[in-house]
């Protein structure tokens, strides 16, 4: 009698965008999820352009995170934190 080994493969479904972000930025965490959604993002072109989209978010992100804080806006958040903390 021979024995059949099956790969058992996690296959999913296009997941929201908020959900595709989480995929992605907890992939060390759940590895099964995250390669199922990648083998799903090859041949899904909607999930595709989702990563793509959440990708240049994160590049535009982190041009702006180098930018200097314009001192204005600085001391305009300082107002606002020190009026909520006397109320
Ligand atoms: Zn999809």
């Amino acid at each position: 009698m021979k024995i059949k080994h099956q790969i058992r493969r996690l296959q999913i479904s296009c997941p929201e965008p908020f959900d595709v972000e989480k995929i992605l930025l907890q992939s060390h965490k759940h590895r099964m999820l995250f390669r199922a959604f990648e083998e799903h993002m090859m041949c899904c072109s909607k999930c595709f352009r989702t990563v793509r989209k959440i990708h240049k978010f994160y590049e535009i992100l982190e041009k702006e995170l180098q930018k200097k804080a314009s001192p204005e806006v600085v001391a305009f958040a300082k107002s606002v934190y020190s009026e909520k903390s006397e109320v």
